[in-house]
């Protein structure tokens, strides 16, 4: 069975709070490309391109790299994915969410051939409900903690603080959110980048004082001597720093962080952020999914790569589907703050037929 034709379609998301932002970037409308890949048995498998400008793929951009990609699918057996993934690797150095698209689709596609859900190319299930941590998106203290309350209501346990790198504001912000919750809910906070190493070790431990058990990339991606100082005084997970696999091998062998916050755009798809898992079990650095705006046909692949992994530390960050409209796909949903990944074969989602 070979692969007969490739299809990319715009994929636009309006997040229901137009004015949800964190400290690189705020984004109205998320926005990517939907790769349908099709089988010469008509069965097709679809992945999902993020475009993400703050790291540095393009919408159009993108585009560009899977539609160059594309032609050298055609005619290969899609389960050769490994095979594939090198040779596509050989044509066009980077561009990982596009290459991502093109992944996740090949997956979906043999596992629908296979007639098995995605985890079993991923070497089964180990849990079974995932526990999911959802954002709260930069605002004022108080609105921020309506935010909080309104999720912990919904039986969200885990919570992750947005912040901006103004300390008094940021302490402001974790303090209100923790009045508000209780002791009950877990809390971390993400700066993504906005501090300075010494901004960084002095406000992070007052905030550790309220309970913040994991900061996410308070100082700039490019700076690992700052990120390693300032994991001496909290603990730390690596998210823009972690943009590749070389860079988790980096900070897993040199002991950087404490954890390492995966993604499958950003990591070039299933397979790589499988390996990226694995190279962290090994080291023995903490790891778990992070969010990655998109589709509920991207949280359903996360979560079967998620329920596969050898050990899975904190919650996983796969719900932010949650706030974001028209959706094309639906057969995943939240339900007591946890996301399962589906019995049906593939990644378990539906595309919604709107004609
Ligand atoms: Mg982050």
């Amino acid at each position: 069975m070979t692969i007969k034709c490739v299809r990319i379609e715009p994929c636009m998301q309006r997040q229901e709070d137009p004015t949800w932002k964190f400290a690189l970037a705020d984004y109205p409308v998320i926005e990517g490309w939907l790769v349908a890949i099709e089988a010469a048995d008509g069965t097709i498998g679809h992945g999902f391109g993020h475009s993400l400008p703050h790291i540095g793929s393009s919408y159009h951009g993108v585009r560009a790299a899977i539609e160059l990609l594309a032609p050298r699918l055609i005619g290969r057996d899609p389960s050769a994915i490994e095979s594939i993934l090198a040779d596509l690797d050989a044509v066009l150095v980077g561009n990982n969410p596009a290459k991502a698209a093109i992944d996740c689709a090949l997956h979906d596609l043999t596992a629908k051939r296979l007639g098995v859900p995605l985890y079993r190319l991923f070497g089964g299930k180990g849990g079974t409900a995932i526990p999911q941590m959802r954002i709260v998106p930069i605002k004022a203290p108080e609105m921020m903690a309506a935010e909080a309350g309104r999720l912990a209501e919904k039986d969200y346990r885990y919570l992750k603080i947005k912040l901006d790198g103004d300390r008094a504001e940021d302490l402001a912000r974790v303090r209100a959110i923790r009045k508000r919750v209780g002791e009950g809910v877990h809390l971390i906070a993400d700066p993504n980048q906005s501090y300075t190493p010494k901004d960084a070790i002095s406000a992070l431990p007052r905030m550790e004082e309220l309970g913040i058990e994991l900061v996410e990339q308070p100082v700039k991606a490019d700076d690992r001597k700052g990120l390693e100082l300032v994991t001496r005084s909290v603990a730390i997970e690596a998210d823009e720093s972690a943009a590749s696999l070389a860079d988790v091998l980096f900070l897993v062998s040199n002991r950087i962080v404490d954890a390492i916050s995966l993604k499958i755009p950003k990591l070039g798809g299933l397979r790589n952020t499988l390996l990226a898992a694995q190279i962290c079990h090994v080291g023995r650095i903490r790891y778990r999914i992070g969010a990655s705006f998109g589709p509920r046909l991207l949280a359903a692949q996360a979560a079967h790569l998620a329920a596969s992994f050898p050990k899975l530390d904190f919650a996983c960050e796969l719900a932010e589907f949650d706030h974001l409209l028209d959706d094309p796909f639906e057969g995943i949903e939240v339900r007591d703050g946890t996301i399962t990944a589906p019995e049906s074969p593939g990644s378990g989602v539906r595309l919604i037929d709107r004609r």
